[in-house]
């Protein structure tokens, strides 16, 4: 068997750990000998309010089971550079930072403020953004780095009401891919994942026969894995939820190459070589398909059930 991959003494950053992932995770890498920085505002789903309590009940709960965590309150999108200054000041360093803080504010696209599309983005996005930045003289100066950008497969293939969320959560991936070539030789892994779990966000939405399954504990394994200092995975896109764990790809089809004469370069010929142009049959991957839409959900248990 594989020694027990340990976490002792590496500073870890979770924003949002008040509830829902962000916690799951932090009693996770307490439990594994980690120091980490318990960020949460406290606001409700739709980001209004602040309290102190829910970062400081997970603290109490790491401090009660022998661990080792500070509190935050500060909001990820105003004080990004705060959070990872607690860290530094705590703890004397950053090693691994979880960008997992969120809110949502659901509405289609026709009714859907300006307002309501810029406060999705700040939070998500630019809150990624601040944290990121923060840490990044950190991790480079001590050549070690790991960051975990929370997309969704809203962000990968949209979602009905969802046109704020699904930007910001594409934006993390692109911010990701390439924090991920600048980050290679200074030894910072950065990667994306694209989870679905039983969390105050999904819990009104999904069914409960669906939700039952989708315990917020199976997406802590593979965050933990691709955060640890053993694991060399970078610039990856990872889709999770009930027990399913899977990697997301782009692929390009077949294309077609044009004669050089610019003279072929017309809509018509776009239009006379579009089976080309968009020939995948060598490459199965549908980006269309979502692998989570409800029905095909239930062959994904019964099918983790199988195994
Ligand atoms: P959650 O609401 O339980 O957790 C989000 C946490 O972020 C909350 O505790 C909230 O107080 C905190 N937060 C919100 N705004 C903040 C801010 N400005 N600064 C600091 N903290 C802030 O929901 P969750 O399901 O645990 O979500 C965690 C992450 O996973 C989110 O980024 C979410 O978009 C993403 N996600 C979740 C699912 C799912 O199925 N649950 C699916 C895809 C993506």
């Amino acid at each position: 068997m594989s020694e027990k991959l340990s976490f002792k003494d590496r500073v870890v950053v979770i924003t949002g750990a008040g509830g829902g992932l962000g916690k799951v995770y932090a009693l996770a890498y307490a439990a594994r000998g980690a120091k980490v920085v318990v960020n949460d505002l406290g606001g409700t789903l739709g980001g209004s309010g602040h309290n102190s309590r829910a970062a400081d009940l997970v603290v109490d709960e790491i401090k009660k089971s022998g661990g080792v965590a500070v509190a935050n309150y500060d909001s990820v999108n105003e004080n990004g550079e705060g959070i990872i200054q607690t860290a530094v000041k705590e703890f004397g360093r950053v090693d691994v930072l979880i960008n997992n803080a969120g809110i949502l504010r659901d509405v289609s696209f026709a009714k859907m403020t300006e307002s309501e599309f810029a406060s999705v983005v700040d939070v998500h996005l630019t809150g990624g953004y601040k944290l990121s930045k923060a840490a990044w003289p950190h991790m480079r100066s001590q050549k070690f780095g790991r960051i975990i950008n929370t997309a969704s497969p809203a962000g990968l293939f949209g979602n009905f009401g969802q046109a704020n969320y699904s930007a910001a959560k594409l934006g993390l991936v692109g911010l990701g891919e390439t924090l991920a070539k600048e980050g290679a030789k200074y030894n910072i892994n950065v990667n994306s994942i694209a989870p679905l779990a039983r969390s105050r966000m999904t819990e009104n939405v999904l069914p409960p026969h669906i939700l039952k399954q989708l315990g917020p504990e199976k997406i802590v394994p593979l965050v933990l894995y691709l955060t640890h200092e053993s694991t060399k995975v970078s610039n990856s896109i990872f889709e999770l939820a009930a027990g399913f764990y899977g990697q997301i790809r782009w692929e390009r089809s077949s294309g077609q190459i044009f004669n050089p004469d610019p003279k072929t370069y017309t809509p018509e010929a776009i239009l006379n070589k579009w089976e080309e142009i968009t020939d995948f049959k060598d490459k199965p991957f549908n980006k269309t398909q979502h692998p989570f839409q409800l029905s095909d959900y239930n062959d994904l248990i019964t099918k983790a059930k199988e195994l």
